[in-house]
C-alpha cells in the first residue's frame, strides 16, 4: 500500500468527466473521497463549451465505474454511436452521475482549490515528507478559505480556464490585455449566447485546432443566416493537415467531417485564410482592431476587425501546484515520462500508448495530475484516456498493483499524420507513405510499421 489507510479522503480537484470518474472509481474501491468543484455545478468547463458537439460518440465518453454506479439506478447509456453536445454530456451523464447519493455526499461545489501543499512544510522540506497529509486551501462561494487535509490528491482541474494567448510566442501580444474586451477565448457560442457580439462584424479567428474549426464553422453559419460577416482565419503553422484532418479515414467520423467542412469553407473563399502568421501586437485604430505580426514574407498587419476569437488552446494552471514536487516536461508541462508519448512535435496522429499511474506519478508521492491537465500543452487528449488514467491511479492507491499496472487503452485514430499544405490543396491523402492497411490500428504506413516493430508508432511526422 502506498498510502496509510487513515480516515482522510483522497482529494479530487475538479468535477469534470475525469474528476467524476476518479470519484466513482474511489467509491467502487471503498476509499473515502472528497471532490472539489469550482463551479456552482459539476462540469462547469464542459457547460461553458456546452454548445459544441463532441466528435467522439457515447461509447468513448462514459467511464466504466461511473456507468456501473449509474446502471444500478436504472441508467442506460445513450446510443453508442451518437455524439452528444457538451450540454447533453452534462445533462444525460455527468449531472445524473453527480446526483447519485454517494457521489453527491463526496462533492463540494463552489469550492475552488487555491493551493496544494504538504501540511506544515513547504516544497523544500524532505524529512518525513510522505507521512504528512496534503493540505488544500479551499475557497468557498463567499471567498472564505479553509484548509482541508487529504491522504492523496488527484488534480483533474482541466486547462479550460487558462487559455493560451493571442501572442504567438506564448505570452500575451502587446495590447492584448488592454483590449481584452474585444477578444473571446476558446469557443464562444456565436450562434446562441454570444450571437449579438458577432452579427455583421469583421471577425478574426486565431488558432489551428478543433476549437478554431468549430468557431469558424459556426461563424460561417451565422454569416449564411444574416448575410453580413467578414471572416478571417489566421494560423501560426503552414501545415494544416492536423486540422483539415483525415476525412473519411478518421475513426471518429465527426472529427473527420469537421476538418472536411473547414476545408470546403477555405476552398469556397467564405473565409480568408492566413497561414504562417505569428501575432505580436494588437492595436485599436479608428477603423477597428489591427493585428500585426510576422509572416513568411516579413511583417504583416491584418485587419481592421471588430472582434477576435483566440482559439489557441489551453495550458495547465501551474500556480495551483507550486508547492508540490512535480517532475514536468520542460515544454509540454505534462509529467516528464508521459511527454514523449504525446509530444505534438513527434506525434501528429493523436495516438497515445496506454499509460497509467506510473507515467503519471511525480516525486511528490500520492500526487497525480489526471485528465486533460495531465497532457499539459499537448492538444490531443480524449476523455477515454482520462478514464483509463484514473482507473489505474485509483487501483494503485488501493494497493491493487495488478489492476494498476494492467493499463489498456483503445483510442480512435485521426487517420492523418502530416501533409504539406501544397498537398492539401491538391487533395492528396494521408502521409508517411500513404494510408495504413485497413484493419491496422495505425494512421499511416510508417506508423503501422513502427507498431509492428513494437514501437509506439505515430512518429510519422518526423519523417514526413
Ligand atoms: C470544445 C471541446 C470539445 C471537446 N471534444 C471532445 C470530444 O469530442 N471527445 C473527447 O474525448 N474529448 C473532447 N474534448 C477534450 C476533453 O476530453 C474535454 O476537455 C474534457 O472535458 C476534459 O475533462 P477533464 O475532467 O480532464 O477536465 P474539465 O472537463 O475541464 O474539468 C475540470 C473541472 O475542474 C474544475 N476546476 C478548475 N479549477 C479548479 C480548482 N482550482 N478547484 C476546483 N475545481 C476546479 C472546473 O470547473 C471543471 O469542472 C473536448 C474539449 C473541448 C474544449
Amino acid at each position: 500500500m502506498t498510502v496509510q489507510m487513515d480516515d482522510r479522503p483522497v482529494a479530487v480537484i475538479g468535477g469534470g468527466p475525469v474528476g467524476l470518474a476518479a470519484a466513482a472509481h474511489l467509491l467502487a474501491r471503498n476509499l473515502p473521497v472528497r471532490l472539489y468543484e469550482a463551479g456552482d455545478t459539476v462540469a462547469a468547463n464542459v457547460r461553458d463549451w456546452g454548445h459544441v458537439r463532441l466528435f467522439s460518440p457515447w461509447r468513448f465518453n462514459s467511464d466504466k465505474a461511473a456507468t456501473a454506479l449509474l446502471a444500478r439506478r436504472g441508467w442506460h447509456r445513450p446510443p453508442d454511436d451518437v455524439m452528444p453536445t457538451g450540454h447533453e454530456l452534462y445533462a444525460e451523464y455527468l449531472a445524473p452521475l453527480a446526483a447519485i447519493p454517494e457521489m453527491a455526499a463526496a462533492i463540494r461545489t463552489n469550492a475552488r482549490v487555491r493551493s496544494i501543499a504538504r501540511h506544515g512544510v513547504d516544497k523544500v522540506v524532505s524529512r518525513d515528507r510522505s507521512t504528512r497529509p496534503f493540505a488544500l486551501a479551499v475557497e468557498d462561494g463567499t471567498g472564505d478559505v479553509r484548509i482541508d487535509l487529504a491522504r492523496a490528491v488527484i488534480d483533474a482541474s482541466g486547462t479550460w480556464q487558462t487559455p493560451n494567448p493571442l501572442g504567438a510566442g506564448g505570452v500575451p501580444a502587446i495590447g492584448e490585455s488592454a483590449l481584452r474586451r474585444y477578444l473571446a477565448y476558446g469557443v464562444p457560442d456565436v450562434l446562441g449566447r454570444d450571437r449579438m457580439a458577432y452579427l455583421g462584424k469583421r471577425v478574426l479567428v486565431v488558432g489551428g485546432g478543433h476549437s478554431a474549426a468549430n468557431v469558424l464553422l459556426d461563424l460561417s453559419r451565422l454569416a449564411q443566416s444574416t448575410g453580413s460577416l467578414h471572416l478571417t482565419w489566421a494560423v501560426r503553422g503552414e501545415n494544416l493537415s492536423r486540422i483539415l484532418g483525415g476525412g473519411a479515414a478518421d475513426q471518429l467520423p465527426a472529427r473527420g467531417q469537421l476538418g472536411a467542412d473547414l476545408k470546403q469553407l477555405v476552398e469556397t473563399a467564405a473565409v480568408r485564410l492566413v497561414s504562417g502568421f505569428s501575432a505580436e501586437r494588437l492595436e485599436q485604430t479608428a477603423g477597428g482592431l489591427m493585428v500585426t505580426g510576422n509572416a513568411q514574407r516579413g511583417s504583416l498587419s491584418l485587419g481592421p476587425f471588430d472582434r477576435i476569437v483566440v482559439s489557441t488552446g489551453q495550458r495547465p494552471d501551474l500556480a495551483l501546484t507550486r508547492e508540490a514536487r512535480l517532475d514536468l516536461d520542460p515544454w509540454l508541462e505534462s509529467p516528464r515520462t508521459l511527454a514523449p508519448l504525446i509530444d505534438p512535435n513527434l506525434h501528429s496522429c493523436g495516438t497515445v500508448p496506454p499509460h497509467g499511474h506510473r507515467e503519471l506519478s511525480h516525486p511528490e508521492q500520492d500526487f497525480y495530475v489526471a485528465g486533460i491537465k495531465s497532457y499539459g500543452r499537448a492538444p490531443t487528449f480524449l476523455m477515454a484516456t482520462g478514464y483509463e488514467q484514473v482507473r489505474s491511479i485509483v487501483a494503485h492507491l488501493a494497493g491493487d498493483a495488478a489492476a494498476a499496472n494492467d493499463v489498456r487503452l483503445v483510442l480512435p485514430e485521426t487517420g492523418v499524420c502530416s501533409t504539406a499544405p501544397a498537398q492539401i490543396a491538391q487533395g492528396a491523402e494521408g502521409c508517411c507513405g500513404g494510408p495504413a492497411p485497413a484493419a491496422a490500428d495505425a494512421c499511416c504506413v510508417q506508423d503501422h510499421q513502427a507498431k509492428q516493430e513494437g514501437q509506439s508508432g505515430c512518429g510519422c511526422n518526423v519523417a514526413a
